[in-house]
């Protein structure tokens, strides 16, 4: 890495250091485990953006998912534009939260009802309560190394952020409440029916990235999904899919659609909100109806169904339902660009592996691919570390951690695809 390449970045960074806990405002921006400064974004197109130093990068972070139409899509700008030209908030009901509602429940198949929130972790933190509440029993069911946001229940082995700067737990979360969050193995069938098997009368519900994108791209095994259905059912307990991360990005209807497998509840984020704060959660009528004000389980927000967040959303999820083949060359692009980087990888001498489900894809160091958490911890960090910087001096911007998946936009087209693994032939040979 050449400083004089990030000076500016560096910084703006030491500033930010004296202004923000660690100089960021979400702890997965900063470059703390592939170490160095992480760089200042000025502004964004298409499949690109460019720093504040004035480099040109080929964006696979996308946010961390929402910019699947690629950045500053002419659909969604307009949108927010009218949208704000008529006032940015009421703090009551439009038809503009009608027919995006309407719009949810159409693609999503196991949403009858749905509720809006502002973020991922508001629409994971409501649907937890609503499943004690419907259900009346304590307990949650996680998977290790599956994250549903920060909420205190759920930061007991979680990934994302949590594992990429190893926080075992979290100071201020109590035990009483971490208590109640049982965790098992993703993929592991037998461990979760001796869950069910021990707590099953206790278990309000279990929580699960139905493929996950926080330890990585991994997809359920054959059955999976399945078998963590059948012990919900059998055993009185909620299913709930966080399809935050994979909702409209796996596929138009989400994992649930790509699978078949159909939850109780649904909790959704990123893509639903098109770059713009929105959440969700939703799912069967009769439990939603447990929710404030048609039931008993409190739930609010002032800004919740934003007007220029759900017009975004609307315009984002409107193209995504109304652009033939767009998926299957979301699809293609993220092969491409995965087996592509696996390729390259091996051929320089190091272990690899690689997975791709719709939209998005990961590279291990490590091979065979894993399929939990605790094979995604044997991969080899230093080296992932290395190619990191060496593809980010080369304009190429994946995820600041061995942790993170990687996300194609439909910006990503063949030609960029074909620059990035170019890059990336220039950056093995340089790792030597
Ligand atoms: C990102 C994410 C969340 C949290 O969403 P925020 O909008 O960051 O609060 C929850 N669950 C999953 C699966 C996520 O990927």
């Amino acid at each position: 890495m050449t400083t004089e390449r990030y000076s500016t970045s560096q910084k703006l960074y030491a500033r930010a250091c004296e202004l923000m806990p660690g100089g960021v405002n979400s702890p997965v921006r900063a470059f703390k485990s592939v170490g160095g400064t992480p760089v200042f974004v000025d502004r964004a197109k298409g499949a690109h953006f460019w720093d504040a130093d004035g480099n040109k990068y080929i964006d696979f972070v996308g946010s961390w998912g929402p910019m699947i139409l690629g950045h500053a899509h002419p659909k969604v700008i307009q949108a927010v534009q009218e949208a704000a030209a008529r006032g940015t908030s009421y703090g009551a009901p439009t038809r503009l939260e009608n027919e995006f509602a309407e719009l949810v429940c159409e693609l999503v198949p196991s949403v009858e009802v749905v509720r809006l929130v502002n973020s991922g972790t508001e629409a994971t933190m409501s649907a937890l309560r609503l499943a004690r509440g419907f259900t009346g029993r304590p307990k949650i069911v996680k998977f290790r190394g599956c994250y549903h946001g920060h909420e205190d229940s759920m930061l007991v082995e979680a990934g994302s952020g949590v594992a990429t700067l190893g926080i075992p737990g979290t100071p201020g979360v109590l035990a009483e409440v971490a208590r109640e969050t049982i965790t098992a193995p993703f993929n592991d069938f037998e461990g979760l029916t001796e869950v069910f098997a021990r707590h099953g009368s206790e278990i309000a519900c279990c929580i699960i990235e139905p493929v996950t994108g926080n330890m990585g791209c991994i997809p359920p095994a054959v059955g999976y999904l399945e078998h963590v259905r059948e012990l919900c059912t059998a055993n009185g307990a909620l299913l709930i899919f966080d399809e935050v991360m994979t909702g409209f990005r796996v596929a138009l209807g989400g994992a649930q659609g790509l699978y078949g497998v159909t939850p109780d509840l649904t909790t959704l984020g990123k893509v639903i909100g098109g770059g713009l704060p929105v959440g969700a959660y939703g799912g069967r009528a009769d439990i939603m109806a447990h929710i404030a004000p048609s039931g008993p389980v409190y739930q609010a927000g002032t800004l919740s169904g934003n007007p220029l967040a759900v017009s975004a959303g609307m315009a984002q999820l409107r193209e995504l339902r109304d652009t033939e083949g767009l998926y299957e060359r979301l699809g293609e692009a993220a092969r491409a660009v995965a087996e592509g980087l696996c390729e390259r990888v091996k051929a320089a001498g190091f272990a690899a592996s690689c997975t791709h489900v719709g939209g998005m894809f990961s590279l291990f160091f490590k091979d065979p691919a894993p399929t939990c958490y605790a094979e995604v911890k044997q991969a080899d960090i230093e080296a992932f570390n290395r190619f990191f910087w060496a593809m980010l001096d080369r304009g190429v911007y994946m995820a600041p951690s061995a942790y993170e998946a990687g996300f194609v936009s439909t910006a990503h087209t063949p030609e960029v695809v074909a620059e990035v693994l170019a890059a990336a032939d220039d950056a093995l040979a340089s790792m030597g």
